[in-house]
């Protein structure tokens, strides 16, 4: 568990400390793979945003898509090409329910995102969609964080905790969250004893606020730290209203919207999938994602003890950003979709998402450098977020074409049934119970 890609789901302490636990013995068999990996690497995973992107639009070509490409302003990646957030629409432009789903949106957890994005494009699905369905395959939410293997953006926004109020004179507070960050060192060079240091403070804050509230403070999104844990940004970024902008186009005629963000990264078991279903509990659009990927994968309490604690509350998520820009007209149901990369002997050391914490943000200080140590920190995080390894590639690809074939029975059912969109409770704010 390491911290910066796993993040999604937050930073945490706690979880690492779990997987920490684990004797190493008995670590070396459950994780095998790694002891001796096959690392002939799988065709649909890339090393760099740009070789993603790359297979990513032949994909989508290959298999007949409508694509449309939007350029982030300014930016460059570190080949000194543009960076862009693709569309690729595949089936009718009429279609009455949209199966969206989503890579990149924390950065380098688009390497994995992008891949099953790639099998499916590559896999004949295109031409098995079901009648009055459509696929709509957004790669890059964040290409900038991706090009770089950040989980943040250009600004060091953690885009899953951007889509809030803004015109609201008060932006969400975290008093746990500033009390803990007002103790943390500078990064500096980024050195061993800082990282000695934020597992210090990390640590104190447990003892006296409790093990859950740091977790929480530390994952619900935070608004005044631009160098902090879970930083949600002051403003709307463009990839968040980008996304929006075009998903309101291109779903216009739809009336529902089968909702996947591909994340990653939970030690629970190489390509394994923990879904984080953001609907509200039991409301018809929970039962509905419950009907396609079964009412054990989303529910509350299971997901909380994959996880080993029960989830963060939560700001500005972006499929409650989603929800709010399609409604009243179109409903959204789905999940975030985290896959599980079994940690290498570094991402499990105990101070892990500490670690993992200082490197993120020394890189984002560093983000143009192409220093050796610079490109070791990024295969760190890539290696993290979408391991070479042909054990993890093989489990997630498959897991991600059973998520797929059950959303799109599912999305088949929905367009059948022929009802109007039901958005229910639009969020801004919500604890995962
Ligand atoms: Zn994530």
């Amino acid at each position: 568990v390491i911290d910066l890609t796993r993040r999604t789901a937050l930073a945490i302490p706690l979880a690492g400390l779990a997987v920490a636990a684990v004797p190493h013995s008995a670590r070396a068999e459950l994780y095998n793979d790694q002891q001796f990996p096959d690392i002939t690497p799988h065709p649909a995973f890339a090393q760099t945003y740009r070789e993603a992107r790359g297979k990513f639009l032949a994909a989508a070509r290959h298999a007949g898509a409508a694509i449309s490409s939007q350029r982030l302003p300014a930016l460059l990646g570190l080949d000194g090409q543009p960076l862009y957030m693709d569309f690729a629409w595949i089936g009718p432009a009429d279609a009455d329910v949209v199966i969206v789903s989503m890579s990149g949106t924390h950065g380098s957890e688009g390497f994995t995102g992008s891949a099953v994005q790639n099998d499916w494009l590559t896999s004949g699905n295109a031409a098995k969609l079901p009648p009055r369905v459509a696929s709509l395959m957004v790669h890059a939410v964040n290409p900038f964080g991706f090009d770089r293997n950040l989980r943040v953006n250009e600004n060091g926004v953690d885009l899953n905790r951007n889509f809030i109020d803004f015109s609201k004179p008060n932006l969400p507070d975290n008093p746990i969250y500033d009390a803990i960050h007002a103790q943390l060192p500078d990064i500096g060079a980024g050195h061993e004893d800082v990282i000695a240091q934020y597992n210090a403070v990390i640590a104190a804050a447990v003892v006296k606020y409790g093990e859950w509230a740091v977790f929480d403070a530390c994952g619900r999104g935070q608004y005044r730290h631009p160098t902090g844990y879970g930083f949600g940004g002051t403003e709307a970024q463009w990839s968040s209203k980008t996304l929006v902008q075009e998903l309101r186009r291109l779903c216009a005629r739809a009336r529902h919207v089968v909702y996947i963000d591909w994340h990653t990264i939970y030690p629970n078991g190489d390509g394994r999938q923990v879904f984080l279903c953001f609907n509200q509990t039991n409301d018809p659009l929970y039962r509905r994602v419950a009907s396609w990927w079964t009412a054990q994968a989303i529910d509350r309490d299971i997901v909380n003890a994959q996880e080993g604690i029960r989830r963060p509350t939560r700001n500005g998520l972006a499929m409650w950003g989603v929800q709010r820009a399609l409604a009243p007209r179109i409903d959204v149901a789905g999940a975030v979709v985290e896959f599980s990369c079994d940690p290498d002997g570094l991402v499990s050391s105990p101070d892990a998402d500490e670690r993992g914490e200082v490197w993120a943000q020394w890189l984002l200080a560093n983000k143009d450098d192409q220093s050796l140590r610079s490109e070791f920190v990024r295969t760190f995080f890539r290696e993290s977020a979408g391991p070479w390894r042909r054990g993890y590639q093989n489990g997630a690809l498959a897991a991600a074409r059973s998520t797929y074939a059950r959303a799109t029975v599912g999305a088949a059912v929905w367009a059948r049934d022929n009802i109007a969109a039901t958005p229910g409770k639009l969020l801004y704010f919500s604890a995962f119970t």
